[in-house]
């Protein structure tokens, strides 16, 4: 019931905040990774455990381990070190994070969620912590510890929310991904991150989408769009010298309501004649190694680099997706960069120059689809959308990582008339989580991600309360998964889309036969019109 989980205590513990333990409830943690998924990705300790179990069957070396991983990550990572010595605990980031919001825990003040690990920093790596312990703030490394990093950076959904208020810039979520960079080192990782990344490896996509499966799905909703249109859509698929490789969350070809949103690249596509492919080898724009590793990360990413090469494109397109424009735009270029063999992107129908793309030479839809509308080469029938009454949900991603605010709100104020923001401080840089990202949008943790994704909710009520809204419009596939349940829970009667969705209803396409049914299949004219039942009103 929600009257329960808004219920929330926040009394600070009794006693030392370090000695306190984790409590391992079910619907607040993750299950760990299945053997096979680890041993698919060559890491270690593979074994069956769980986190509730009393002995994690951890490595007999592996506090040595973790040190020498920390070690090694201090002298690498500059941004590590610096997050480690200067924090100053001013606090303004510790009512931020939508997880201590939700659920009050402590632990959850990213302040508190760093000093987990910083704590362990000062006993190992300082001279004053190894002198004065305690004193200083310094902890030993025992597995009790181990278990609480487990249990809070698993509780990070590394949106970086707290990073915009913290005045030194201190981003949590760079030490949530150390945290759980270190504890992959002892095999202590979640199945929802090492599922999808080793099923990517295996089949190209995270979610074990075979390349005919794929071949179908696309093909099926290629002769969707037509039948919705009347035009021979097609879908060009490993098409060698196209210009352009169009990648996309997995979700995109396998889910509702993400399918709505590839029906409106498809016509868009067709509308415009580009010329691309998609690609069976990189049928996935996620990268979930994201919320493992940089190792794994930069694995992932550079299957769509070597897809690109083959096919000898000039640049990628990506689509509406949330980690991979993050893995794109804050890593790629170190990672596997510069993609110099590649093209910088140049619209091929209005001309423009992506500059902002010229390093990792890939294009967000956002953008792309932003750029066609502002040299009006595209027509629009914004009453198309009319039954929705419309606000837009800034995945953190696309927000934060690369700054993609204007360019969704642009396009949904051309294809939608009924169009409300939610309240300044709950949206752009400032968004809230879903509460369900980086690889927490299992059902194993519901009840976390439903108290993660509270103020959100609570945000959507706003305006649903206020001006009528019924739909959540957003540009990333975790979002589109995890969205539609927050709702369901917090504000029924709120449903989630993507934005190309709204497009594909608005777009106007040469030749189209007189549109009968939006993209969902509902009857354009079956039901009133917001503004209808308001004029009736
Ligand atoms: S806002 Fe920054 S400096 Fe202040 S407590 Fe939080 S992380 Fe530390
Ligand atoms: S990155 Fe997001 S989830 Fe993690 S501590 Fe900061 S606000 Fe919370």
């Amino acid at each position: 019931m929600p009257e329960k989980l808004l219920s929330i205590e926040q009394n600070n513990p009794e006693g030392d905040w370090r000695d306190a333990k984790a409590e391992f409830r079910k619907g607040t943690i993750c299950y760990s990774a299945a053997p096979k998924n680890v041993t698919y990705l060559g890491l270690p300790n593979p074994r069956p455990w769980q986190p509730f179990d009393a002995d994690w069957k951890l490595p007999p070396d592996w506090k040595q381990t973790i040190l020498k991983g920390m070690k090694e990550r201090l002298q690498k990572y500059r941004s590590f070190r610096l997050f480690m010595e200067i924090c100053v605990r001013c606090g303004a980031c510790a009512d931020k994070c939508h997880f201590y919001v939700g659920s009050g825990d402590p632990k959850n003040m990213p302040v508190l969620r760093a000093e987990l690990m910083r704590s362990v920093y000062r006993r190992y790596f300082t001279l004053t912590g190894r002198l004065f312990g305690s004193l200083v703030g310094a902890r030993e490394l025992t597995e009790d510890v181990i278990k609480e990093w487990f249990y809070y950076f698993y509780q990070c959904t590394e949106c970086r929310r707290c990073s915009v208020f913290c005045p030194y810039g201190i981003d949590t979520a760079e030490i949530t991904m150390m945290g759980r960079e270190l504890l992959d080192l002892i095999g202590c990782n979640i199945n929802w991150v090492l599922e999808p990344a080793a099923n990517c490896f295996r089949t190209g996509n995270h979610l074990g989408v075979q390349p005919h499966a794929f071949q179908d799905s696309l093909q099926f909703a290629a002769d969707e769009a037509s039948e919705i249109t009347g035009l021979p859509i097609e879908v060009p698929i490993n098409r060698k010298g196209a210009e352009i490789l169009f990648v996309m969350p997995s979700a995109d070809y396998f889910a509702t309501p993400h399918y709505y949103t590839l029906l409106g690249y498809l016509m868009l596509f067709h509308e415009i004649g580009l010329d691309y492919t998609v690609s069976t080898f990189a049928s996935e724009g996620g990268n979930f190694g994201l919320f493992s590793s940089h190792e794994l990360t930069k694995r992932l990413n550079a299957k769509i680099y070597e897809e690109a090469k083959r096919l000898r494109v000039k640049w990628i397109l990506g689509g509406e997706c949330g980690h991979m424009w993050r893995v794109f735009h804050q890593y790629m270029d170190t990672m596997n960069g510069p993609a110099d063999f590649l093209e910088p992107p140049v619209s091929p129908i209005t001309g423009t120059h992506f500059e902002n793309a010229r390093s990792t030479r890939a294009v967000h839809i956002c953008e792309f689809t932003a750029d066609l509308i502002h040299h009006g080469k595209l027509r629009l029938d914004p009453s198309r959308n009319d039954r929705w009454n419309v606000t837009y949900h800034d995945s953190c991603n696309p927000s934060r990582a690369m700054g993609l605010l204007e360019e969704p709100r642009y396009i949904l104020n051309s294809v939608c008339r009924n169009f409300h923001e939610m309240p300044e401080n709950t949206i752009r840089e400032q968004t809230f989580c879903c509460g369900s990202g980086a690889g927490l949008g299992t059902d194993e943790n519901l009840e976390m991600r439903l108290r993660g994704g509270f103020p959100r909710a609570n945000a959507v009520k706003h305006v649903k309360e206020k001006h009528g809204v019924n739909l959540l419009a957003c540009i990333c596939a975790i979002d589109k998964a995890t969205l539609p349940t927050l709702m369901e829970y917090w504000v029924p009667g709120v449903e989630v889309a993507g934005v190309h969705e709204l497009l594909g209803n608005a777009l106007v396409m040469t030749g189209e036969k007189e549109r009968a049914t939006d993209l969902r299949g509902e009857d354009l004219r079956g039901e009133p019109t917001v503004r209808e039942e308001a004029a009736r009103e």
